[in-house]
């Protein structure tokens, strides 16, 4: 079942700078047509999701519980730890189609641009875009490195997609 496409709610570790995340809320709108960003702190993770011999938080283990915080809305749940999933070392963050998505600012060197794409390009994913060979936010970064040379926009195939799909 598909959630409402209109409403995202925003929920923030409490470890993060607000700073980091501040300009996030405007683009956000423009990009995907959100009309209500609702921002939530979240003072606790679940304490079952972290793994401590990896230092690291399972990220399908967040993502079920962000989903369950809202039941309506889109989500997408920040946090300052970083993230793994099985059989990878880290992921910068990962989606579910119509669901929302869990995004680690760890390896984000504390830059309101590259937490900004990340979130885009994981949004792309709940909004049911895959992933992109063109220079394109939609590309799939394994490397900060990686990271940092994608693109932080759309390409107009992945562009013309979205729209589509937004309109639902
Ligand atoms: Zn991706
Ligand atoms: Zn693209």
């Amino acid at each position: 079942m598909y959630r409402n496409f209109r409403t995202l709610v925003l929920l923030v570790d409490q470890l993060i700078i607000s700073s980091l995340i501040e300009p996030l809320e405007p683009s956000l709108k423009e990009i995907f047509s959100f009309q209500t960003i609702n921002h939530l702190i979240a003072e606790q993770l679940p304490r079952s999701c972290w793994v401590e011999a990896r230092s690291q938080y399972n990220a399908q283990c967040l993502l079920k519980f962000a989903a369950s915080r809202s039941r309506l809305n889109l989500i997408v749940l920040l946090v300052f730890h970083d993230l793994f999933v099985p059989y990878m070392n880290f992921v910068f963050g990962i989606a579910s189609d119509g669901l929302g998505a869990v995004v680690s600012v760890a390896r984000l060197e504390n830059n309101p641009d590259f937490v900004q794409k990340e979130v885009i390009h994981e949004l792309g994913h709940v909004f049911g875009l895959s992933h992109c060979i063109l220079p394109c936010v939609m590309t799939f970064s394994n490397s900060v490195w990686e990271a940092k040379q994608k693109n932080s926009k759309f390409c107009p195939k992945c562009l013309q997609k979205l729209q589509k799909l937004m309109k639902g």
